[in-house]
């Protein structure tokens, strides 16, 4: 990626439009880049994709997608595990038609399984979902999400090794979740630090300068991620972490979740820039 883009997880709230309205309005805005939320739908059209594409080259939007929810590559159920896989699939062939750069999801649960075995289910699948892709798109990233809470797969350590162990997947980074789910920890200058270095030394400095990161301020439990907050009632320390990507000159997209998606984008990337 060319530099730090930062952008929101779906259209902007200001945006009086559609997917197309609401690129133009991120360009307007002057942030970079924008997250097609498919977490309840795959909402975009293989017809409509072409359009997409143009809108997004046009003024200069990196898109990046976020898979739906209904998603668990650990369930028992053939069906469901199944249909998992083909979400994440066909998110990322809709992307893949609107030259979006990489494709998120939330993987699935342990259930009753322990996480050793867990891992090793939701390697196959994921697996699985890359070969698949790599028949429309060998460059669009596969990027499982660090989840918010204890019980859902998806800590950095697992998503480190997968991405070493499955080509064409690398983690997508939600630093927010990270901290909710280790309860508060993960919210430094110095435990950001860590973290870039060991994604350094463990998946490259392409893994570096591709990240792709959520950020939003959050409200965690004992269990983990409990609700999204705007980042300034949030004790998420968002300019630590600021000071960190800049200082490992990370490159890549960060999307923002918070509810005012647009607001702590633009606070986020103004304050970035000021380093
Ligand atoms: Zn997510």
């Amino acid at each position: 990626m060319d530099k730090l883009r930062f952008g929101t997880a779906g259209i902007p709230i200001c945006t009086k439009g559609d997917t197309l309205k609401g690129i133009g309005q991120i360009r307007k805005l002057n942030l970079d880049a924008m997250e097609l939320e498919f977490v309840h739908s795959i909402n975009i059209s293989k017809e409509k994709a072409p359009e997409v594409m143009k809108a997004a080259r046009d003024n200069n939007v990196v898109l990046t997608c976020h898979a739906p929810y209904y998603i668990n590559l650990n369930s028992d159920d053939k069906k469901k595990y199944h249909a998992s896989i083909s979400y994440i699939v066909n998110s990322a062939r809709i992307t893949s038609l609107c030259k979006g750069w990489s494709v998120c999801f939330h993987a699935g649960y342990y259930m009753k399984t322990d996480k050793e075995k867990t891992y090793e289910r939701i390697k196959d699948a994921v697996k699985k979902i890359v070969k698949e892709v790599k028949e429309f798109d060998d460059k669009i990233w596969i990027r499982p999400e660090i989840s918010g809470k204890g019980s859902q797969f998806g800590d950095l350590d697992e998503l480190i090794k997968l991405s070493r162990d499955v080509d064409g997947v690398m983690p997508c980074i939600d630093f927010s979740h990270l901290y909710a789910r280790t309860i508060g920890e993960n919210n430094s200058y110095k435990e950001f630090k860590l973290i870039f270095e060991r994604v350094e030394k463990e998946l490259g400095k392409v893994a570096l300068e591709n990240m792709h990161m959520h950020v939003s301020g959050i409200e965690y439990g004992e269990k983990g991620e409990k609700n999204h907050l705007i980042l300034k009632e949030s004790g998420f320390n968002y300019k630590e972490l600021l000071k960190a990507l800049k200082e490992f000159r990370v490159k890549g997209v960060l999307i923002c979740e918070s509810p005012n998606i647009e607001e702590d984008a633009l606070l986020m990337q103004k304050e970035f820039n000021k380093l």
